[in-house]
């Protein structure tokens, strides 16, 4: 980054692309952070602005929440690093704790380092348990950028142009905006069982999905899909994944998972980013009958249970539980929805409002009936609130869903203010 005459750095100068070789930009005009603090962020100028996208859904708890870091730090102290040849109590009590917050037998847990990782493992241990290889994800949907998990995104603008992978079968996205079937699930589950019979051979490794997309642009799968979706599924052979790295840990406000929304029972579960407020840090969760297909070979991962990150990991159950952070983040979802909702009835733009708790999307359209999407217009919107200091994400294949996912210490005040800035900016379009 260049530095100006008066020492200040020059980010506000042009910036030639969004899209240089190793370097994705969120706003036209880049931020630069230097600081944090619950839901703050400070740039090098000392400015404060409003997180409303928590590093894409990564801080849980709050940037710097001084419990985890007090945790971090003391482990840090004690013995940082061994990898799991040996015992630590930190990562058994930390698994036992994570496992403790699922239902049914998810009772074995393996830690690694990111969603993507999480995710390879799923698609591996589903893979090895079943026997089969297809998987069924859907349209839409994000997995992660490793290899492995790239033929399971649902939208060409994550995939490389190289071979994705075979095996994956993308079922029609059960989108209540946008899908030809409404909000009525199983009408789209009808076609799981038609790729099931036509694109594999009868059998399948699995099927993965969140239950609130998120990358996908905070988008809820319809009603009584994932039930259905999940019978066919495993009467098809296969195992059951829920990716709960955007859903997880109370955001949605009304559960800890995102799939009790639609009251289902995965045999798999994938977690990361707010699992350990911004620590590189995910997991796999299974039952014993599952992960007894990997004990016939090594596993082995150089960080995955680390003593830092599972103290830290540790030091976020705890904080969700004390702070009663689900709680919070239903009370304060709902009046952001009910605020939005009244924005939308103001600013024809706003096509739908929709997700959960602290999970919410806002689609902006040029049209309310041809639904075509308000792309640039989003972009405007990002940026101008961006300096009226107030950040958001963005998301959708289009670009043109505003994510609402801020760190979950988001206040109703917070919350005010960030509706009346999107107002004034939607009005300055
Ligand atoms: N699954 C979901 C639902 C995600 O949102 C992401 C990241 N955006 C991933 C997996 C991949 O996580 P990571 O970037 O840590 O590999």
């Amino acid at each position: 980054q260049r530095r100006g005459r008066a020492g200040q750095s020059d980010n506000l100068a042009d910036v030639p692309s969004r899209s240089h070789a190793a370097l994705f930009l969120h706003f036209k005009r880049p931020v630069m952070i230097t600081e944090g603090k619950m839901q703050y962020l400070y740039d090098e100028r000392g400015r404060r602005y409003l997180d409303a996208f928590a590093g894409i859904v990564t801080v849980s708890v709050g940037h710097c929440h001084p419990v985890v870091n007090e945790a971090i730090i003391r482990q840090t102290q004690l013995l940082q690093h061994t990898t799991t040849i040996y015992l630590n109590h930190q990562v058994a009590e930390y698994a036992k704790e994570l496992a403790d917050r699922m239902p049914g037998n998810l009772k074995v847990v393996y830690f690694v380092n990111s969603g993507s990782e999480a995710n390879d493992m799923a698609l591996m241990l589903a893979r090895l348990y079943t026997g089969n290889w297809d998987v069924v994800c859907l349209r839409n949907a994000y997995h992660g950028m490793s290899i492995g998990t790239m033929g399971t995104c649902g939208q060409h603008t994550w995939k490389q142009p190289m071979p994705q992978g075979f095996g994956y079968h993308h079922a029609l996205n059960p989108d209540p905006y946008r899908g030809a079937f409404g909000d009525d699930g199983p009408r789209y589950a009808a076609d799981v069982a038609d790729l099931i019979s036509s694109a594999t051979p009868g059998k399948v490794a699995g099927f993965v999905a969140e239950t609130i997309q998120g990358v996908g642009g905070a988008q809820p799968l319809a009603t009584g899909y994932l039930p259905a979706v999940y019978k066919m599924v495993r009467e098809a052979g296969g195992v059951c994944i829920a990716d709960e790295v955007q859903t997880g840990f109370g955001r949605t406000g009304s559960h800890y998972w995102g799939f009790q929304h639609q009251g289902v029972l995965p045999d798999i579960v994938t977690m990361a980013k707010g699992i350990g407020n911004g620590l590189p840090l995910a997991a796999v969760v299974t039952t014993p009958e599952i992960a007894a297909a990997m004990a016939g070979r090594l596993h082995f991962n150089t960080y995955g249970g680390n003593p830092v990150c599972s103290a830290g990991g540790r030091a976020v159950l705890r904080v969700v539980d004390q702070e009663q952070r689900q709680a919070h983040c239903a009370q304060i979802g709902a009046h952001l929805l009910t605020r939005l909702r009244a924005l939308a009835a103001k600013h024809d733009i706003i096509g739908d409002v929709r997700g959960s708790g602290l999970m919410l999307g806002v689609e902006m359209v040029k049209d309310r009936t041809t639904k075509e999407a308000a792309k640039a217009e989003t972009a405007t919107v990002m940026e101008s609130m961006k300096d009226m200091g107030v950040l958001m994400g963005k998301g959708g294949l289009h670009g043109n869903v505003f994510r609402i996912k801020p760190p979950m210490c988001f206040s109703r005040q917070d919350a005010d203010f960030l509706v009346d800035v999107m107002d004034t900016a939607l009005a300055r379009l």
